[in-house]
């Protein structure tokens, strides 16, 4: 069974499913259920509940069974967790989440940034250049942004995002 109490599952989990999703999965039953009941069992919303089965079963994190009733012929979908995939795809996120970071950080070195006092724009020195250094919304002059504090924290979710 996967740990529902570590950092970095509880929130891929959390960005599929919300808040509420994850409070689900913690009080879903053992075994084979319906909506009905897991929305009974955790005091969520039926609505929420299967919203986030159906988030969670596009991501294959649980697996849905048919059964029909052989009375009233009547289809009774049957869930259940499998967390099986789920290190696999916390790798494929952490991978997509660095190179995204990755492109952010080059750009942030990369550039020279210009703002306003006021804090109407942020500007690149050459959209800076076009206005003459003059704010486009206020007309005040625009001062350089050192952006080095948010470099280094770019520089430090990577970093944790490749040791965890
Ligand atoms: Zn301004």
């Amino acid at each position: 069974m996967v740990d529902l109490k570590d950092r970095v599952i509880q929130g891929y989990i959390k960005s599929l499913v919300g808040e509420d999703g994850l409070k689900m999965i913690e009080g879903m039953p053992e075994g084979e259920v319906t909506d009905e009941q897991i929305a009974e069992k955790t005091g969520i919303l039926l609505n929420t509940v299967r919203r986030a089965l159906f988030i969670l079963y596009q991501n294959k994190l649980t697996v849905c069974r048919r059964e029909r009733d052989s009375n009233s012929g009547w289809l009774t979908y049957l869930w259940h967790l499998d967390f099986s995939g789920i290190e696999q795809q916390l790798s494929r996120e952490k991978r997509r989440l660095t190179r995204n970071l990755n492109t952010r950080l080059d750009f942030e070195e990369n550039n020279l940034f210009y703002v306003c006092p006021q804090g109407c724009v942020r500007l690149l020195f050459d959209e800076a250049t076009e206005t003459e250094f003059l704010c486009p919304m206020c007309g005040e002059d625009l001062t350089h942004y050192d952006n080095s504090n948010f470099v280094n924290v770019l520089k430090k979710r990577i970093e944790s995002l490749n040791t965890t």
